[in-house]
C-alpha cells in the first residue's frame, strides 16, 4: 500500500484549495496547515535516514509476537534535514499570526543563537522525555506544547520513511500500528471499500476488517455505528458503543480533491466537536 510520499505538495495545495471553497470557517487553519504539510513533503527529497539498526531477525519475531516492531526510540532520524525543517516550520508559525505564533518566535530565535539544540529536542520526543521539555520550556519562558509540535512536525518525514523501510515486516493486524503501536489518528476506506487506519505518529497505513472497533477488538455489529450526514458524503465517525470511542473515516470513493490524510484530519475537526459533544472519545 503506497505511504503519504504517493501524494506531491501540489497535490496537497490543489485539495487544500477544495476545501477551503466549501468550509470557509477553515481557510486560516488550511493556509497554515498547508504550508507545514508542503514543507514537509519538500523535505522528504533531501531526508536520508540510515537503515534502521535491528537486526531482520528481530524485526521476524516481532512480528511473529504481533509486538510493535519499533519502539518510538528506535526510529531513525535524519537530522539535518529535520533541523532545516524545524526552523521552516518555526518561520511558518510565526508568520501565521496565531495561537503559537509567538512561541514559535523564541523557539526560533533560540534556535538560531543556538540555546535550543534541535537534535537533544528530537531525541527527548522519540524518547518520550517530558522532563526535558518541561525544563526547555522553562528556561526559554515558553509553552510546551508549541515545542513539541514544531518538533513533531520536523521529523515527521524521517518516522515516515522510517515506517516505509520496515513495513515488509510488519505485524498481524490489530486496532494500534504494527510498526510503532500508537493509536490510529484517522481512517479510510480505500477505492475497494476497505477500511484503512492510519497511525498518529507515523503515518503508516493498515487495512482492518470492516466491522471493527480498533481501540478494543468489538467486531459486534449491533453495537459498532457510524455518525453521517447528506452534505458530507466523504466522511463519517464510526462509533463503539461497547468502548465509546469513535475514529473519523474518510471514504475516498466520495471525494472530489487528492486525499492527504493529515489534511483531511484537520479539516474534518468539527467531527470531533460533534463526538465530543456526545461525550464519545478518541
Ligand atoms: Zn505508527
Ligand atoms: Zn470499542
Amino acid at each position: 500500500m503506497p505511504e503519504n510520499t504517493a501524494i506531491t505538495s501540489e497535490q496537497i495545495r490543489k485539495a487544500a484549495e477544495i476545501i477551503k471553497q466549501t468550509r470557509p470557517a477553515y481557510t486560516a487553519m488550511l493556509e497554515f496547515y498547508e504550508q507545514i504539510f508542503t514543507a514537509q513533503k519538500d523535505s522528504e527529497s533531501r531526508t536520508h535516514i540510515p537503515p534502521i539498526q535491528i537486526s531482520e531477525e528481530t524485526l521476524k519475531s516481532r512480528a511473529k509476537e504481533n509486538i510493535p516492531l519499533l519502539s518510538l526510540s528506535e526510529f531513525a532520524i535524519d537530522t539535518e534535514s529535520s533541523e532545516l525543517l524545524f526552523r521552516e516550520i518555526c518561520l511558518i508559525t510565526e508568520k501565521a499570526d496565531n495561537h503559537i505564533s509567538a512561541a514559535a518566535r523564541v523557539i526560533r530565535q533560540a534556535f538560531d543563537s543556538k540555546k535550543v539544540d534541535p537534535k537533544i529536542l528530537f531525541a527527548a520526543l522519540i524518547n518520550e522525555d517530558d522532563v526535558y521539555f518541561e525544563n526547555i520550556s522553562q528556561e526559554l519562558e515558553t509553552d510546551k506544547k508549541p515545542l513539541a509540535f514544531i518538533a513533531y512536525n520536523s521529523i515527521q518525514p524521517s518516522l515516515c520513511l522510517c515506517a516505509e523501510q520496515v513495513s515488509g515486516f510488519r505485524a498481524q493486524v490489530s486496532g494500534f500500528c504494527p510498526i510503532c503501536g500508537s493509536k490510529p489518528l484517522i481512517s479510510f476506506l480505500d477505492g475497494q471499500g476497505e477500511h484503512v487506519l492510519i497511525c498518529g505518529f507515523c503515518q503508516h497505513k493498515w487495512q482492518i476488517q470492516r466491522i471493527f472497533c480498533p481501540f478494543c477488538g468489538n467486531t459486534d455489529s449491533e453495537s459498532l455505528h457510524y455518525i453521517y450526514t447528506e452534505e458530507e458524503k466523504e466522511y463519517r465517525t464510526d462509533v463503539c458503543e461497547k468502548c465509546r470511542s469513535y475514529i473519523k473515516t474518510v471514504d475516498i470513493r466520495r471525494m472530489n480533491r487528492p486525499f492527504y490524510p493529515p489534511l483531511e484530519q484537520i479539516a474534518s475537526l468539527h467531527l470531533d466537536i460533534k463526538a465530543n459533544e456526545l461525550k464519545i472519545e478518541n
